[in-house]
């Protein structure tokens, strides 16, 4: 859409951006579980990786918490999207916990994974951030036979058992460049490694990078919205650098700096999975107010996922009065 202004500066839109099916479902479950249950709802670990998104839900009466053993026995808690190992689950069982999960469905797809390669007999290498909760859900699936990589020198250093009964499987989040990478490396060191039959990396993380493509190379720069802690907000940043274009992560529209649309013309503006779209229209306000006049959404692929919603709260709202 044009609007008036300088039409020299302009704003290009990225389509799609922001919330996943995975966010969409994990934040309805909060909410719908706060409407059903009532408040408080514990919550562990932040439900996204994002701080409006978590702020928001605090202030309805979700209780975010680091381990279980902040929540009081007995009472109601969520997993948050990104899953939780085996020995989570054990210590909710023990402390009497009532457990809703909404771990995203293709996070799940990944541990059914590590199981089967475990169960197989397989030597496991999961390349992601070792401090990523995901990466630690995963791990905690097979914790004796999972190693954690993500440099090529970790790679080189690998030792197994068995060079011929390795398997591989990847985080949701990477960047699909950085993940080709990291699997030839694999594939040269254990000629007869196996991985998963469809990437492990989801659907949203790759048509988000695959917009910042198609994109950056006709911007000035790529604002990203999304948190720090945002795995795929972050390889959003790093997948337009690698293309030349300077690239930010922002919160919000306050954390814009000066002078980064200082003589700029066009700015790209995309959304990590976890941030809500009302943020990115606060930032295109904002550049409207610097008069970046043109916004125009360009949208790179349509986007049609959805997840049904964990058994506990089907039931829960079917039996609500
Ligand atoms: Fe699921 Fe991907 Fe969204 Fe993570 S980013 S919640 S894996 S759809």
């Amino acid at each position: 859409q044009n609007v008036t202004g300088s039409p020299a500066k302009r704003v290009l839109l990225l389509k799609p951006r922001g919330f996943c099916a995975g966010v969409v479902r994990a934040v309805d479950i909060v909410k719908i579980a706060l409407d059903t249950f009532g408040a408080p709802i514990y919550v562990r670990k932040e439900i996204v990786h994002n701080s409006y998104v978590v702020n928001d839900l605090a202030g309805k009466g979700a209780i975010f918490v680091n381990e279980l053993d902040e929540v009081p026995a007995g009472a109601r808690v969520i997993y948050s999207a990104h899953g939780v190992s085996p020995a989570v689950r054990e210590h909710a069982k023990e402390r009497g916990l009532k457990v809703i999960d909404a771990t995203c469905p293709l996070v799940t797809k990944v541990h059914v994974e590590a199981i089967k390669f475990a169960k197989q007999g397989y030597s496991l290498v999961l390349v992601g951030h070792r401090d990523h909760e995901e990466v630690e859900g995963t791990q905690g699936e097979a914790p004796t036979v999972t190693q954690v990589v993500s440099t090529v020198e970790e790679v080189a250093a690998l030792v197994v058992p068995d060079p011929n009964k390795v398997a591989y499987l990847t985080q949701t989040t990477l960047s699909l460049d950085e993940a080709r990478y990291m699997i030839e490396a694999l594939k040269k060191k254990f000629p007869n490694i196996v991985g998963p039959h469809a990437q492990d990396i989801c659907y949203a993380t790759e048509n988000r990078q695959t917009a910042v493509k198609n994109v950056a190379h006709g911007a000035d720069v790529v604002l990203v919205v999304g948190s720090r802690n945002s795995s795929n907000s972050n390889r959003l940043v790093e997948v337009s650098q690698n293309l030349g274009t300077n690239s930010y992560l922002i919160d919000k529209a306050e954390d814009i700096r000066a002078e980064w649309i200082e003589n700029v013309s066009t700015v790209a503006i995309t959304a990590g999975a976890s941030a809500p779209e009302i943020l990115v229209q606060d930032v295109v306000q904002y550049l409207q107010g610097k008069g970046y006049g043109s916004v125009e959404e360009v949208e790179v692929m349509p986007e049609n996922v959805r997840f049904g919603l964990p058994p506990e709260i089907v039931q829960a709202i079917a039996s609500a009065p």
